[in-house]
């Protein structure tokens, strides 16, 4: 099959189109024939070998799928060939504790597709029959593979970390990400009051357009200032944040008393400084939270059917387009997810 494979870790350079072996499905296993792969932030921190650097290479990047069952493994119950589904990228093993209780995101043997097992970037992909949802009715295979990870991600933030409810303030940080972009609909739909960044005039616009309703500009250096005036001093009672190092001062001065922050990601570096004074006087909780439960995926998917959540897709490439994908991605040149085409 056709396959982009990372041959190495750096740069976009090290992904290269070539012929690989076709997985073979396993017990319960399923193989689909990709006909859309959506890019993620984690497909470059994986390239770089900033997250999980030890994987042996060559390696397929891709968490987020969608396409056709085209053959399944013994003692699948729920998919036959021709199905047309999308993919639930994590992975856990369904035998413990954790997984028995809904938590399989904090499973021990917990793996996302395409940072621990080959991914989407591929002709062919395996996965267990319980990552496969159908595919909504009405999006097309480029749409449905822009879902899954984003707004997994988004949806245990919203709901389940920061427990938003009707009247409160939600600062949703980097508007044009594939999270935020669902984030942003998600603090809506339970009643929030979404306050949305980003670093563009254009995207900002875009952000309204998707419902928040307020947009502040953060390359302004006080750009938390523009928070609390838009909360009347008080600040951003729940915070949706993935920007990392360099924005996280300014997130935490952006936080009302009491405020809770929920952290999925560090675009902008991994080491950053907290100023404890503002986490224990003004009574901040930090959360931190990666993908979600298995189980979130269902809510979602008939929301996105009954037209109350919407996948972005900003920018559809071909596959042998990887590398591309992934400097658009990195230069944050796209509004919503990049998502690469499997002929
Ligand atoms: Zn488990």
């Amino acid at each position: 099959m056709k396959a982009v494979v990372m041959e190495a870790r750096g740069g976009p350079e090290v992904l290269r189109l070539a012929e690989v072996p076709a997985p073979e499905p396993g017990p319960k296993e399923v193989r689909l024939r990709v006909r859309a792969a959506a890019l993620n932030h984690l497909d470059v921190w994986v390239r770089k070998g900033v997250a999980s650097p030890r994987i042996p290479l060559p390696h397929i990047l891709g968490s987020d799928a969608s396409g056709v069952v085209e053959a399944v493994g013994p003692g699948v119950k729920a998919f036959r060939p021709g199905d047309e589904v999308v993919v639930n990228p994590g992975i856990s093993c369904g035998l413990c504790e954790r997984c028995l209780s809904g938590e399989d995101n904090l499973c021990p043997h917990y793996e996302i597709l395409g940072e621990h097992r080959p991914g989407a970037y591929a002709q062919y992909l395996v996965v267990p029959e319980a990552n496969l949802a159908p595919k909504p009715k009405g999006l097309s295979f480029a749409e449905a593979a822009a879902l899954p990870l984003a707004f997994l991600t988004a949806w245990q933030m919203v709901v389940d970390k920061l427990e938003v409810r009707p009247g409160d303030d939600v600062l949703v940080m980097a508007a044009g990400s594939g999270v935020s972009v669902a984030a942003i609909q998600i603090a809506k739909l339970f009643g929030g009051r979404v306050i949305a960044t980003a670093g563009s005039e254009e995207k900002l616009r875009k952000a309204l357009e998707l419902g928040a309703d307020e947009g502040v500009n953060y390359t302004h250096p006080d750009w938390h200032k523009e928070v609390r005036r838009l909360t009347g001093g008080k600040g951003a009672d729940k915070v949706v944040d993935h920007t990392g190092a360099l924005y996280f001062e300014g997130v935490i001065k952006a936080t009302a008393n009491g405020g809770r922050i929920a952290i999925a990601g560090a675009s902008s570096g991994y080491e950053g400084t907290l100023p404890f004074a503002h986490v224990f006087y003004r009574q901040l909780s930090i959360l931190g939270s990666t993908m979600a439960s298995k189980s979130r995926l269902f809510p979602i998917l008939r929301l996105v059917e009954a037209g109350r959540l919407r996948p972005v897709v900003g920018q559809v490439l071909p596959l042998e387009a990887a590398a591309e994908g992934h400097r658009l991605l990195e230069e944050r040149r796209v509004f919503g997810k990049v998502v690469l085409e499997v002929a």
